[in-house]
């Protein structure tokens, strides 16, 4: 087995921050229960992608996390995975609100990382649900209410049920603004501050971003607390 050290350069991998731990490099060291590896295997994965590898043990120590990689590199499990873990751990009634909040650009990317969501969490009794505009209210209203872990939502759909009072963040504590360098691109900012001006400040922050310019930098210092930083590849 390679070094964490030749893992990273093999991988292009670079990491900014105290105490980072080594990549996983294999599903067998992963440290995740059977049931989610079994989905993995299913779904035909013979090893993790460097963004999971190196962001599944520092998500897994609860660190906040910023993750720069292109389009195509695995992010989406990167999140997921780990975010599985964290609802065994709090075990929370989902009927008092999410405890996993994935917010996303657009109802399609949403849609996919539901997708995504609910077949790896097949076996492990997670409820997940996708808030997107363009749709009636009404089936997504009656989705919260019979109770979410995982909730995945565009900003816009998401902050007009939170002004309706028909959602509470209360008992978010994991917190995912994925694809952030588009949400901001989309002019989200606004509906996204307001939306974590509804979640705990005692939480968990992850970002996955492609890029990253100074508007998604700006952001990341203002809602995460002394992240790691994983960079794929070359990032400007
Ligand atoms: P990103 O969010 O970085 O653009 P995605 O999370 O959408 O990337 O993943 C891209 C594709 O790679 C998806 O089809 C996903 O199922 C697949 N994938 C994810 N993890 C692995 C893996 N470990 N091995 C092979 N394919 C994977
Ligand atoms: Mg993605």
């Amino acid at each position: 087995a390679l070094s964490p050290e030749a893992y990273r350069r093999r991988h292009e991998i670079t990491v900014t921050g105290d105490n980072v731990p080594a990549p996983v490099t294999s599903f067998a060291s992963s440290g995740f229960p059977s049931e989610i590896l079994r989905e993995v295997q299913n779904a035909g994965f013979s090893a993790p992608t460097p963004i999971q590898a190196q962001s599944w043990p520092i998500a897994l120590q609860s660190k906040d996390i910023v993750a720069i990689a292109k389009t195509g590199s695995g992010k989406t499990l990167g999140y997921l995975l780990p975010a599985f873990i964290h609802l065994k751990r709090t075990n929370n009634n989902a009927k008092m609100g999410p405890t996993v909040l994935v917010l996303s650009p657009t109802r399609e990317l949403a849609t996919q990382i539901q997708d995504e969501a609910v077949k790896f969490s097949k076996t492990s009794r997670i409820a997940c649900t996708c808030l997107y505009g363009g749709a009636p209210k009404g089936p997504q209203l009656r989705d919260i209410d019979r109770g979410a872990d995982i909730v995945v939502a565009t900003p816009g759909r998401l902050n007009d049920i939170l002004e309706m009072r028909r959602i509470t963040l209360h008992q978010v504590s994991y917190l995912v603004l994925d694809e952030a360098d588009r949400m901001l691109d989309m002019g989200f900012e606004p509906q996204i501050r307001k939306i974590v001006n509804e979640v705990p400040a005692r939480r968990q922050t992850l970002m996955f971003t492609a890029t990253w310019p100074k508007e998604v930098r700006r952001i990341a210092a203002d809602l995460l607390v002394n992240p790691v930083q994983v960079n794929i590849g070359n990032v400007d």
